[in-house]
């Protein structure tokens, strides 16, 4: 019994040194793909009632010469704690914006449409974070109302009055502000009224059992009802099927974004597939 307890202990103690070398990995490799750009975005459509585009979320997209296609939700948690985020964060702006600013030059992109762009809230947070999108803007000449930015409720438990504050400075830049994720987090729906916020997006949770899940529903419905009220707007992610559409066309939902759609493609194939074969 001692014996196979030290063996345990061995394996164990073997087992946290492969999770910290691999997280050591990670890192390193981060820092060497965040230094030499080794990322990608792709974008994914956002459409209205009528099935008509009306922007695309961007999503970032990192390849590793031995891994292969790495998760955002598995280094993206990683770039925060390290603070790789913020330079990472920058590229996601600039990149963006560099592509949409060609898609206009080449009358591929509307101007009524937005481009759905992710902040970490530790990225929010920073005092560099407002003039970083002011320069981002200038410098691409993209009209900010072609901009979205999806940002998450919990980046309110923070410091409300701040992040309030830093709020209104990027809605009078003419930039949009969505709240990504939404019911999942902690915000209480007292600052929702407080919040200068264009779109909740309903988080992929809630679509995912809406036909099967009766208080799931009732949650959608709720919040297309309470946004309604409100005035802001609301889209429906993660639909995945015809029966999603189906129903939150049925409980009119107003805008929507799912694999029923469309995957996230590299910017060519985004317009080989929504806006070439899809003229507005
Ligand atoms: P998110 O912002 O909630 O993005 C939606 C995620 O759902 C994306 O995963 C998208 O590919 C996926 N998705 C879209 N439609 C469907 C669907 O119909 N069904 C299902 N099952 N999934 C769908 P992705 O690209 O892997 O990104 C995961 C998360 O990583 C994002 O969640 C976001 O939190 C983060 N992320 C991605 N790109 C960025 C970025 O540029 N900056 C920051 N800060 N975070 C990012
Ligand atoms: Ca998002
Ligand atoms: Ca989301
Ligand atoms: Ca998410």
């Amino acid at each position: 019994a001692k014996e196979s307890g030290r063996n345990t202990f061995a394996i164990y103690r073997a087992e946290m040194q492969a999770v910290s070398d691999a997280r050591l990995v990670m890192e390193k490799a981060l820092h060497h793909a965040t230094e030499f750009k080794l990322f990608e975005l792709y974008y994914q459509p956002q459409s209205d009632d009528k099935n008509e585009l009306i922007g695309a979320e961007a999503l970032i997209r990192w390849k590793d010469g031995e891994k292969g296609f790495i998760s955002p939700a598995e280094f993206i948690p990683v770039a925060e704690e390290i603070g790789l985020i913020v330079e990472i964060g920058q590229w996601v702006m600039d990149e963006a914006l560099s592509q949409v600013a060609r898609w206009i030059k080449e009358g591929k992109w509307q101007p009524c449409w937005r481009i759905s762009i992710n902040v970490s809230p530790v990225q929010f947070q920073q005092t560099g974070f407002l003039p970083m999108v002011k320069a981002q803007l200038d410098k691409h000449d993209v009209p900010a109302s072609c901009v979205d930015l999806e940002i998450t409720e919990n980046m309110l438990l923070n410091d409300l009055a701040a992040s309030l504050k830093k709020m209104h400075d990027i809605k009078a830049l003419g930039v949009h502000l969505s709240i990504d994720d939404f019911g999942t987090g902690y915000s209480s729906l007292k600052y929702l009224k407080l919040l200068p916020i264009d779109r909740l997006k309903i988080d992929q949770s809630f679509v995912r059992d809406l036909l099967e899940d009766k208080s799931d529903e009732a949650i959608v419905l709720a919040v297309i009802a309470m946004a309604k009220a409100l005035g802001i707007g609301v889209i429906a992610e993660g639909v995945e099927t015809w029966s999603h559409h189906d129903r939150l066309r049925e409980i009119n939902c107003v805008f929507y974004q799912g694999y029923y759609y469309g995957r996230p493609l590299p910017p060519a194939e985004f317009i080989t597939a929504f806006v070439d074969n899809h003229p507005v």
